[in-house]
Parts: structure tokens; C-alpha cells; sequence
């Protein structure tokens, strides 16, 4: 690492942390608290707009289309900011992190005027519709059929595992335009109205007990020619660039985060005694501990040198994968580690009365098996290390 904040930067810090503090004591979130998705949905949309009234919406995104045209540095700041505030994940997150940069980079001016502004509003919620249940890690091999009919196309066809699809007002959505040319050449991206007849959305209860994720079924629906994103049969490339926009700085974020949990579990670690001597008196739990903050101080070092790699003008590289495999793996272990020292108070979910800390660590843990399989599982994440690397051969 050998870069330094300049003094804008750190004023760009000062400003924001005290905006964000003086919002976080007058209430406007608590992460205390554990909450149904209905409420996540609810204040999230509020905490979303209030940023965006002060100025601290899509910062990355360019001044004219309403964001401060930040740098990768301020990025970070402000990522870490948040998640040192303790304040609650940007709900339209998608939307600003991908839908918007891939509108703004490869979007009709009419698609720039009409989609743009509700996102940094949080006005209109998207939804991402990729995977299928035959399309996953082969994303690729995608079946959902659009077949031009007159000025649009009629979509049909199953997505699946498709995040905040029952609050959705827009999907990006990757469909198959021609199946006579090579696999990746017939998909074509298409923006498309979640609230048109032939959309049904059908929640899928996970074993935490929510239902973040849905199955969409396509039903010969109407999409307008004019909701084409870039060209039609060049969807996987833009697919990929939005990929690429997610991976650029949410290392910081997940490693802020993750500290930020892990401070609360060695301060209730040395406090909690329901079972007779606080956790921390246990050696197990001690050296698991010891080995969360050692996991987490190398994933901000190895956050920081990728960094330096960009800031001296490389790209985001493979080493984008590294992070999110062992931001994932180590946060499935710090959690099951936070539950054991439960005990069987490990078993209590959110609303028992008796559930330590609101029951939140048996519902992140529960919910922590997802993030080793979404956004690229872990053994993708491998075979991308060992080719991209190591420099091993490719799999067969
Ligand atoms: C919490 C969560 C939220 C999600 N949100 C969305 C969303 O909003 N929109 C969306 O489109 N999708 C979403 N997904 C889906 C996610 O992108 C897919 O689950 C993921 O890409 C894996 O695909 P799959 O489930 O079809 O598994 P498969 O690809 O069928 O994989 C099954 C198993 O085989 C392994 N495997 C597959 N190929 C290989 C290979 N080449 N080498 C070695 N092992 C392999 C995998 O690692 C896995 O263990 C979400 C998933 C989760 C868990």
C-alpha cells in the first residue's frame, strides 16, 4: 500500500461523519435492532432518500446525472464511513452499484432521463433477473426466450433466486433474443416493468425464515423495444461490465463491516454471563476471536494493495475474487463461532423474548450460507484463482 488521503479527501470524511452522526442520534437508523424484511424495505427507502437530500447518494456516479463524480478513494471513505456509523445497507443498492453505471455508460438519453433519478431517490426498486433454474455458474446457458413481435418482444421463461423481486418495480433482465448463433452472442439485457401482466413472483421462504428471494415466472410478457439496454445480442458483455461495478469497492465495505461486528462480539464476549463465566473466559472462544480479527486485519491489507493496484491505473482483477472467497468464508466462521458461544441460547430466534442480542447472530449465520453462493460461488471463485492466478489449466 502506498497511497495517502489528501486533505479534500479528509475533509469529505470529516463532513460526512458528522452528518452521519448527528442523523444516527436523532434516529434516522439503528442497527441495534433486529427487522423484518418489510421494515428493512420501509426505512430503508426512507434512510436512502435522506441521504440523497443532503448529496451523499450515488456519489460515484457523474454530477450531471445527480451524483458527486467521486473518485475510487472517496468511494472507500465513504463506504467505511457508513458501515462505521453502523448505518443500515442502501436498499437500492443494486440499482446504484450496477443498474445505474451500466444505463449511464451504455443507456438512450430517454433511458437516462426516465431511470436515473428514482434510483438515487429510491423511488423505484430493481431487481436483478440473471439466474435460472438451469442457468447459474453457467449463466450462459440462460433459456428465458424474447421473441420480437411487432415493436416489442414477448419474454417467457423462469428466473430464480431473484433478491427483493416482490418489492421490485424494475428487473434487469438477461433473456435469450437467438438461439442459432454462439451461446453468448443470442442474450440481449432488457429493463423490464415488474408490474406488467404475465410477471408472477413467488417468494421462496430461506431457512432463516425470510423471504428475500423469489422465483419470477415469465409468462409471454410484453417488453418494449425501446427497453433494450446497449444492443440487442450484446447483453453478456454488459452483463460482465456490471459485474465488474460491484466488485470495485465492496471489499472495504464488507471488511468495515464485519470489524464492526466483530467489536460487538468481544465486548458481549466479556459482558454476557447467562451461562455462568462470559465467553471470553473460554479459551475456544478466545482463540476463535484471535483468529476473526487476524482474518479480518488480512482481508483489509489485502483490500488495501488491490487498491494500489487500481490508483496506479490497473483494473479490477482477479484478486476481486480472493476477496469476496475469503470475506465470505470468514464470515460464515466468525458467525458460527458467535453462535457456539451462545450455547443454546443459539437456538433462539428473532422475537423469543430470552434471544440474546434480539436473536440476530443465529439469523446473520443462518443467512450467512448465501454469501459463499451468491455473486459467484466459492468453488467458481477458486477455478477463477487457480487459472487466473496460478496460472494452473483450465477445467474441462
Ligand atoms: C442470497 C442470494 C441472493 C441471490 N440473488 C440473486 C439475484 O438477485 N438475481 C440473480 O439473478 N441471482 C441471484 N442469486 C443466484 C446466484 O447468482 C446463484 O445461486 C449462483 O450463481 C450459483 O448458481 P446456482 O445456484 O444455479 O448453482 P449451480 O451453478 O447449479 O452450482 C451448484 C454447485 O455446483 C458447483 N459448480 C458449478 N459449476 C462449477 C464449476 N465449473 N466448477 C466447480 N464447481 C462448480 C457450485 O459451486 C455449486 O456448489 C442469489 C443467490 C443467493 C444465495
Amino acid at each position: 500500500m502506498d497511497f495517502s488521503y489528501t486533505a479534500e479527501q479528509e475533509a469529505f470524511r470529516g463532513e460526512l461523519r458528522s452528518w452521519l452522526e448527528r442523523r444516527k442520534a436523532e434516529g434516522a437508523f439503528d442497527a441495534t435492532r433486529h427487522r423484518s424484511l418489510d421494515e428493512v424495505v420501509h426505512e430503508g427507502r426512507r434512510w436512502q432518500a435522506a441521504l440523497h437530500e443532503a448529496g451523499w447518494c450515488g456519489i460515484h456516479w457523474p454530477k450531471e446525472y445527480g451524483g458527486r463524480s467521486a473518485g475510487l478513494l472517496e468511494q472507500i471513505i465513504f463506504q467505511e464511513e457508513l458501515a462505521r456509523a453502523g448505518s443500515p445497507q442502501l436498499i437500492n443498492l443494486l440499482a446504484l452499484t450496477m443498474v445505474g453505471p451500466v444505463l449511464i455508460a451504455y443507456g438512450t438519453e430517454e433511458q437516462k432521463k426516465r431511470y436515473l433519478a428514482p434510483i438515487l431517490r429510491a423511488d423505484e426498486i430493481w431487481c436483478q433477473g440473471y439466474s435460472e433454474p438451469g442457468a447459474g455458474s453457467d449463466l450462459a446457458s440462460l433459456s428465458t426466450r424474447a421473441v420480437l413481435d411487432g415493436d416489442s418482444y414477448l419474454v417467457s421463461g423462469q428466473k430464480v433466486w431473484t433478491s427483493y423481486a416482490q418489492y421490485a418495480d424494475f428487473c434487469i433482465l438477461l433473456a435469450r433474443t437467438n438461439a442459432e448463433v454462439p451461446r453468448h452472442e443470442g442474450i440481449t439485457m432488457f429493463i423490464m416493468d415488474m408490474r406488467v401482466p404475465g410477471v408472477e413472483v413467488r417468494p421462496l421462504r430461506q431457512m432463516n425464515g425470510d423471504s428475500e428471494f423469489n422465483e419470477v415466472h415469465l409468462e409471454e410478457v410484453r417488453i418494449p423495444r425501446e427497453n433494450i439496454v446497449g444492443t440487442e445480442g450484446k447483453g453478456w458483455e454488459l452483463a460482465v461490465a456490471l459485474l465488474m461495478h460491484e466488485r470495485a469497492t465492496l471489499t472495504f465495505q464488507r471488511q468495515l463491516q464485519s470489524r464492526v461486528a466483530l467489536t460487538d462480539l468481544i465486548r458481549f464476549s466479556k459482558e454476557w454471563d447467562a451461562l455462568g463465566e462470559p465467553p471470553m473466559k473460554d479459551p475456544i472462544h478466545r482463540q476463535r476471536i484471535a483468529q476473526a480479527w487476524i482474518d479480518s486485519e488480512a482481508m483489509r491489507l489485502t483490500a488495501l494493495r488491490h487498491l494500489t493496484r487500481q490508483l496506479r491505473g490497473g483494473h479490477p482483477g482477479p484478486e476481486g475474487s480472493m476477496e469476496k472467497l475469503f470475506w465470505s468464508e470468514m464470515y460464515q466462521r466468525m458467525l458460527i463461532g458467535a453462535v457456539g458461544m451462545l450455547g443454546p441460547y443459539g437456538n433462539l430466534a428473532p422475537g423469543d423474548e430470552h434471544a440474546p442480542l434480539d436473536g440476530r447472530w443465529p439469523h446473520l449465520m443462518l443467512y450467512s450460507r448465501g454469501r459463499t453462493i451468491a455473486a459467484g460461488t466459492s468453488e467458481i471463485q477458486r477455478g477463477i484463482i487457480a487459472q487466473r492466478v496460478l496460472g494452473m489449466p483450465k477445467d474441462r
